[in-house]
């Protein structure tokens, strides 16, 4: 994994191309009409480089912003040094580097775009999204700048949660195909709208904004899920079944996190027998089902049925370390009292580790969390945060 110092690293290198270009052209051009002037840049950069090499950013930046006034052929390397600051999270040393450019009085209205263009994203890296927001929509008209413009626009809606906005913004760059990003992101910005909604205990706008995304995406499994959840609560429990189930059948994945509804359902009117059959299907069509039900039948003890229930047995006997320390002999013991007392304090040692132990994590970058989120707060993709399959045993034995 490149490090920050690579980075560093990487844009000095740069810059000291972007010398060695400078040295020569100065070198050819200049000398014979301007020893001085050549003279004098070719001290500022070394003084510049060295500074930047000495770990003195600030001292850098000041011989380096100096230099913006000896002559626009240093432009590029601004920019790099501008772009180098902001890699590393120095965003103030970027935005002075970017708004000493645009002050400049010579730059042509290309190079002053770059410049502001630049000093945007700076803002973007640092949260002041209303400042990034402002340059960006001023590039909406820009043909070289609009179609990145609308795309950091839509990341600054995503962060600021204006999913509103966000929809414009997407069906703008849909509609131009450059669309940076996965083709369901517009389906979650109108389940957000939906649960804002929901939240707000307008229903009816709520069922309005999943209407929308299914018609955006009819298998969209974080639609379906919502949907049938507002069902659930209006005691539509035959109805939900069904839909949990064929969620679970898209994204088995996410098997641990609808058994739960399913059991509610079964428990509070259509009966344990049918969530028995139902786990028992299961188990049939997805070998990763067993740990996804004792996986959900550890984190809710409301959840009694006796499939279940031999899951969790099976998944703690089954394992390397939980195996070895439980008493077989119990569990298997001639006396139904005896079992279920130790099948008991299994389950309760495990909800333990549950508890202790994060509950998703992103396929992606590794975001780890104990509630499910729908875009990853690092790596900001979408559907990428699921269940662990698995209880990380680590976080509780150290
Ligand atoms: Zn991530």
């Amino acid at each position: 994994m490149a490090s920050e110092s690579t980075f560093l690293l990487a844009g000095l290198l740069f810059v000291a191309a972007a010398l060695g270009y400078l040295f020569a052209r100065y070198g050819e051009d200049r000398e014979e009409n301007d020893p001085e002037a050549s003279g004098r840049l070719n001290s500022d950069y070394i003084r510049g480089l060295n500074f930047l090499l000495n770990e003195q950013p600030d001292q850098a930046l000041e011989v380096f912003i100096r230099m913006v006034e000896v002559d626009n052929e240093t432009l590029e390397t601004h920019f790099a040094l501008g772009g180098l600051f902001r890699r590393r999270g120095e965003v103030d040393r970027a935005i002075r580097v970017h708004q000493n450019l645009i002050a400049r009085p010579n730059l042509n209205q290309e190079q002053r775009d770059q410049a502001y263009f630049a000093l945007a994203e700076d803002y973007l890296r640092s949260g002041l999204y209303d400042r990034a927001e402002k340059i960006f929509i001023e590039f909406e008209e820009s043909s070289k700048h609009r179609d990145a413009s609308l795309n950091k626009l839509l990341r600054i809606y995503e962060m600021t949660h204006d999913w509103e906005q966000a929809i414009e913004i997407y069906l703008k760059l849909e509609k131009r195909g450059a669309v940076d990003g996965g083709p369901d992101q517009v389906v979650h910005y109108y389940c957000e709208l939906a649960e804002q909604a929901k939240d707000a205990g307008n229903l009816h706008a709520a069922k309005d904004m999943l209407s929308k995304a299914i018609k955006r995406k009819a298998d969209s499994v974080r639609a379906q899920l919502m949907e049938a959840d507002l069902l659930q609560e209006a005691g539509e429990h035959a109805a939900v079944i069904s839909m949990y189930s064929r969620v679970i059948h898209q994204d088995p994945r996410l098997a641990s996190e609808v058994i739960p509804r399913i059991a509610r359902s079964c428990r509070e009117a259509v009966g344990e027998s049918e969530l028995s059959s139902i786990l028992s299907e299961l188990i049939a069509e997805h070998a990763s089902a067993r740990d996804a039900i004792a996986l959900a039948a550890i984190r809710d003890e409301q959840i009694q049925n006796p499939v279940a229930l031999d899951c969790v047995q099976q998944f703690a006997v089954g394992h390397p370390i939980l195996g070895a320390l439980i008493d077989i002999d119990h569990l298997t013991h001639e006396d139904p009292a005896v079992r279920a007392a130790t099948m008991a304090r299994i389950r309760t040692a495990l909800g333990r580790i549950a508890a202790q132990s994060s509950r998703y994590s992103c396929t992606k970058c590794g975001y780890a969390t104990m509630e499910l989120l729908w875009q990853c707060p690092s790596c900001r993709e979408w559907e990428t945060v699921v269940p662990n399959q698995q209880l990380a045993l680590a976080a509780v034995l150290s």
